[in-house]
């Protein structure tokens, strides 16, 4: 009996002890906002470093078609295996392929990088996006409408190798 006594008196003061901390956090919070570690999302957002890898874009050359030689580097070195590429015939015989289709499942992909960094012509890079919720599952299919040309890309990245001068991202 004795022992739970004891046992009892040990768990209340450790819970006033936490509520006595929590309630001077609130009060510090409350008078010294600039110190707030938390933001109020979504209205305010964490600004991640340009080096942050977020959401796939495919870069597009001056004319605005595709960067992408349809080469399988980047679905070949894909640890999840969420890249999946048809390749065709380029009207331009100078261009040996290109994609008739370019998909990323983006709920089986793991933001690796590894397809960034396997292309050889710049042709795929990750953004600074990181909001892309959604309620449909077929949405987190990554079509070349998506990657290339949303309205968040204002016409498309152009590839740096096309551009020197012009590769932000412009979001
Ligand atoms: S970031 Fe990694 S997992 Fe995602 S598509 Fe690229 S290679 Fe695949
Ligand atoms: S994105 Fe790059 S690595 Fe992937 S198929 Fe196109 S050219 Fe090749």
């Amino acid at each position: 009996m004795k022992v739970n006594r004891n046992i009892k008196t040990y768990f209340l003061l450790s819970t006033f002890s936490g509520m006595k901390f929590t309630f001077f956090k609130m009060l510090k919070n409350l008078f010294n906002k600039k110190k707030m570690i938390t933001l109020n999302y979504p209205e305010e957002k964490y600004k991640y470093s340009s080096r942050f890898k977020g959401t796939h874009v495919l870069t597009v050359k001056k004319d605005g078609s595709l960067r992408c030689t349809a080469c399988m580097l980047c679905a070949t070195n894909c640890p999840a295996q969420c890249i999946k590429i048809t390749a065709d015939e380029h009207k331009d015989s100078s261009v040996e392929k290109y994609p008739i289709s370019y998909e990323i499942d983006i709920l089986r992909c793991v933001y690796c990088g590894f397809c960034e960094e396997a292309c050889p012509v710049d042709a795929i890079r990750m953004g600074p996006e990181w909001q892309t919720p959604d309620k449909n599952g077929s949405k987190f299919n990554y079509d070349i409408r998506y990657l290339a040309y949303r309205p968040q890309l204002k016409g498309g990245v152009e590839s740096s190798l096309d551009d020197k001068e012009r590769h932000s991202w412009g979001i």
